[in-house]
C-alpha cells in the first residue's frame, strides 16, 4: 500500500535555489491519496476537543474544509490581506524577505470557540504562528494545528511551543 510520501513530489530548488519544495499537488491529483491525506489527518486528531476548524490561504484550505466536512463542524478561511470582503481583523509576520499580513472575519466564531488550526505544512512555523495570533485576537482558544507536513529542521514545533502540533509526515535531513 502507498504512503502519504509516496504521493508528495519534491521539486528541488523550488522558488529559489536550495529549497526542496514538498509539492501536494501530486497527493490531491490522486483520489487515493487525497482519501489517505484527509482519512490521516483527521485520524491524528480524533481525540481533540474543537469547535471548528480555520484553514490558510491556500493550501490550508484544501485539507481543512473536507476534515470540517467530515468532523460536521464550522470552516472559516484565513485569507491574505484585502480578500475577505466583511470587517477583519489582521496580523503581519516576517517573510525570509519583507512581511505579510493574514486576516479573518472578525465573526468568523464566537468568543471562547475551540479552534483547530490546518495547513498543508509547517517549516518556520511564522505563518502558523501567525494564524494563532489572529485566532486569540478574536477571542478564541487555539485547540490544536494539523498539518500534512512537517519540516523539524525548520524549528516550526518550537516557535509554537506550548501548542498542540500533529503532522501526518516529517522530512528530515532529507
Ligand atoms: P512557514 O511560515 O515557514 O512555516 O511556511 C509555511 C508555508 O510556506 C506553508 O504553508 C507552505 O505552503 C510554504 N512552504 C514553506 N516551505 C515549503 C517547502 N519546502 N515546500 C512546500 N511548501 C513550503
Amino acid at each position: 500500500m502507498k504512503t502519504i510520501k509516496d504521493y508528495i513530489r519534491t521539486i528541488p530548488d523550488f522558488p529559489v535555489p536550495g529549497i526542496q519544495f514538498r509539492d501536494i499537488t501530486t497527493i490531491i491529483q490522486d483520489a487515493e491519496g487525497f482519501q489517505l491525506a484527509v482519512d490521516t489527518m483527521l485520524d491524528l486528531v480524533k481525540d481533540l476537543d474543537f469547535d471548528v476548524i480555520a484553514g490558510a490561504e491556500s493550501r490550508g484550505f484544501i485539507f481543512g474544509a473536507p476534515m470540517a466536512y467530515q468532523k460536521h463542524k464550522p470552516f472559516v478561511l484565513i485569507r491574505k490581506k484585502g480578500k475577505l470582503p466583511g470587517k477583519t481583523v489582521s496580523q503581519s509576520y516576517d517573510l525570509e524577505y519583507g512581511s505579510t499580513e493574514i486576516e479573518m472575519h472578525v465573526d468568523s466564531f464566537p468568543e471562547g470557540a475551540k479552534v483547530l488550526l490546518v495547513d498543508d505544512l509547517i517549516a518556520t512555523g511564522g505563518t502558523t504562528e501567525a494564524m494563532i495570533k489572529l485566532v486569540e485576537k478574536l477571542g478564541g482558544k487555539v485547540a490544536g494545528v494539523c498539518v500534512l507536513i512537517e519540516l523539524p529542521d525548520l524549528k516550526g514545533r518550537e516557535k509554537i511551543a506550548g501548542y498542540r502540533l500533529d503532522s501526518a509526515v516529517t522530512y528530515e535531513g532529507e
